[in-house]
């Protein structure tokens, strides 16, 4: 059980250190850092019970793989390199999206993603 909490706590560390959404192998990757002995199922059954927690969210981008990312981060937008996959966290949020939706409607809310290159693959 000990060993339970520490590779959660490293799940949960590499998640909150990160400025960006990770990928499963990332996390595991970083992960491993704290807890050596952690391995992939370890991380997916752990990552499940932290997205049931409410503690992480599970962030779905068009054509990629699931990532994770803490949460309580406020809200954001992701641009995501069509080079290499890395998924970058805007802080910004475009203003007159309720102008898009017709009279009468009720926006509740939106989700944003852009892609394109990133500055290393532009390069
Ligand atoms: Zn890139
Ligand atoms: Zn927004």
């Amino acid at each position: 059980m000990k060993r339970m909490t520490k590779q959660r706590m490293a799940i949960l560390k590499s998640l909150s250190d990160s400025k960006r959404p990770l990928y499963v192998e990332e996390i595991l990757s970083k992960a491993a850092e704290e807890a050596p002995k952690i391995n992939l199922s370890t991380v997916y059954r752990t990552i499940r019970a932290l997205v049931e927690e409410e503690k992480i969210s599970l962030i779905e981008l068009p054509g990629e793989k699931s990532c994770y990312e803490i949460s309580n981060k406020g809200h954001h937008h992701y641009f995501l390199c069509d080079g290499c996959s890395e998924i970058y966290v805007l802080n910004k949020c475009p203003k007159g999206l309720a102008d898009m939706i017709p009279e009468g409607f009720n926006l509740m809310g939106h989700s944003i993603t852009l892609n394109g290159f990133c500055l290393e693959c532009n390069g």
